[in-house]
């Protein structure tokens, strides 16, 4: 019998409708648990569990706030093994990479603390006489949490906490692929003294509890991740309710490499992008954008690198690469391969399923050599293992191919060159920017996001977080 773990809704745990099993991509015949599924009724309650704690705890002592987060973050930071092993256990990324996460979900809770206590507001003088003028930043009210499946513990705690550091109450719908880490984060919470219905954990569907989630009277604004076409439909219903949202979406990060680059640590940092966690980060790089000078080294050193990495049960020890986290998403990346090789292009390694000791989803990841800006392969996101080379002349050329795409998260350059570096960080149309570093892997303290079709909304994370958490108001007082 594998445990049940159920909603956590006004301070309680309830059952939802039905339970569905969450199981390892390693390792199919590991169940790690059966989570409930909710139905718009049980939202319903959580949006109104929600709602009925606002009003105490948007007004509440900011000490306790800050206390509250800080516990969270210091028991996530104690147990950051242990949930780094779920993490890698339901979502495929190497145990070392979960742990990782784990350990950036901690820190944030523990910033976000300290920011319940640093919102500043600002008095200006009036243009009449005798009258003065506050401006404050107040929390907006209930918010919706929409959470994807590749960052299971890190993206639900970098809305949570600065959702609650700034008065808001929350429900969150983290993806059904993993509840797991939802789910631990949530008993967390639990015991960490924040007041019933404050936070609210809702499992199940999003093309079940989605809409009722997102179109909910009582719910004042929707933070979403996820991929563009559930962003997109999202998008429109807020804006039919005039609802505030947030939406960060999905990427075709480009990383350019320059004559001058060097050679070993552009192709480290490629292959990091492009390849680790299995490439289902939404900064990977997916697109390698080479000049005519590097181009045979870069491709000869990135087909030996590729080469010594282990792909295998994300537990194990000494693994770089685990499995695709489901089956449809491994037969999406086989697809692509196959979509990109039919247009044209030359797959010079991996790309194929590969057998374990365990039955998983693994695969060896993809090269894709030949490759031109027009393929679908370098303008849909495919969310693999999977990275095309794009052969440039020069870096104006580069430029161009980098900032070629509807998207616009992040882009990397590896060059020795500063004119270069300091051009591409000015011209890049992508929200982050990287020099000589993976697209993928950033901070936590700072803003997060991209522009074009990747981002909707104001920034997530750091103190930028406050844009979408809070509301302006403007009050004038006459004495
Ligand atoms: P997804 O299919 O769009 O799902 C994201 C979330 O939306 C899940 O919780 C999903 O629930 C829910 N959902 C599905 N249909 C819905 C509906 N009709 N109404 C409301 N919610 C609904 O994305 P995913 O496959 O989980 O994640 C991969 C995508 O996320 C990629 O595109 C990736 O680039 C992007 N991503 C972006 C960032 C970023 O910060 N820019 C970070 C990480 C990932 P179910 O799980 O129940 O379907």
């Amino acid at each position: 019998m594998t445990q049940k773990h159920d909603n956590y809704i006004n301070g309680a745990w309830v059952a939802g409708a039905s339970y569905a099993a969450n199981v390892n991509p390693s390792n199919l015949g590991d169940v790690i648990g059966e989570y409930t599924q909710a139905d718009a009724a049980q939202l319903d309650a959580a949006v109104q569990a929600a709602q009925a704690a606002f009003p105490a705890w948007s007004t509440g002592n900011i000490q306790a706030r800050a206390d509250a987060l800080d516990k969270i973050g210091t028991e996530i930071l104690a147990r950051r093994e242990e949930l780094g092993t779920l993490l890698a256990r339901e979502e495929g990324k190497t145990k070392l990479e979960g742990i990782g996460e784990a350990t950036r979900a901690g820190n944030i809770f523990k910033f976000f603390a300290g920011e319940c206590l640093r919102l500043t507001g600002e008095t200006v003088p009036s243009v009449r006489s005798g009258v003065g003028v506050e401006i404050t930043r107040e929390p907006l009210g209930v918010i919706g949490l929409i959470t994807p499946w590749n960052f299971p513990i890190a993206i639900p705690a970098w809305k949570i906490a600065p959702a609650l550091a700034y008065g808001n109450c929350v429900v969150l719908k983290p993806a059904d692929l993993v509840p797991g880490c939802a789910w631990a984060l949530a008993e967390i919470i639990s015991r960490s003294g924040i007041p019933a219905g404050v936070f609210n954990l809702v499992m199940g569907r999003g093309s079940v509890i989605g809409d009722p989630l997102v179109n909910h009277p009582g719910v004042s604004a929707i933070s979403f991740t996820g991929s563009q076409g559930v962003g997109a439909r999202i998008a429109q219903q807020c804006a039919l309710n005039l609802k505030k949202v947030q939406l960060e979406m999905g990427g075709k990060n480009p990383q350019v490499i320059l004559d001058d680059a060097d050679l070993a640590q552009a192709v480290e940092l490629s292959v990091q992008s492009a390849f680790f966690s299995t490439g289902q980060r939404c900064t990977a790089s997916s697109r390698l954008i080479v000049t005519d000078g590097i181009y045979p080294q870069f491709v000869a050193a990135m087909q030996a690198r590729m080469a010594t990495l282990k792909i295998g049960d994300a537990l194990a020890a000494g693994i770089d690469i685990g499995p695709v986290s489901s089956l449809s998403q491994l037969q999406q990346d086989l697809d692509y391969v196959s979509i990109g090789q039919a247009e044209g292009a030359r797959l010079l390694a991996g790309g194929e399923r590969l057998q374990r000791d365990t039955e998983g989803f693994f695969m060896a990841p993809a090269l894709l050599t030949d490759t031109t800006a027009a393929m679908r392969i370098n303008r849909e996101e495919v969310f693999g293992p999977v990275a095309s080379i794009i052969r440039v002349k020069g870096y104006e050329e580069a430029l161009a191919e980098a900032n070629n795409t509807p998207f616009g998260l992040a882009a990397g350059i590896a060059t020795t060159s500063l004119k270069y570096a300091t051009h591409f960080k000015r011209h890049s149309q992508a929200g982050m920017v990287m020099v000589n570093l993976p697209t993928a892997g950033v901070d936590y303290h700072v803003p997060f996001g991209g522009r074009k079709g990747s981002s909707f909304g104001s920034r997530e994370q750091g103190r930028y977080a406050q844009e979408f958490f809070t509301t302006v108001k403007t009050a004038y007082t006459f004495a």
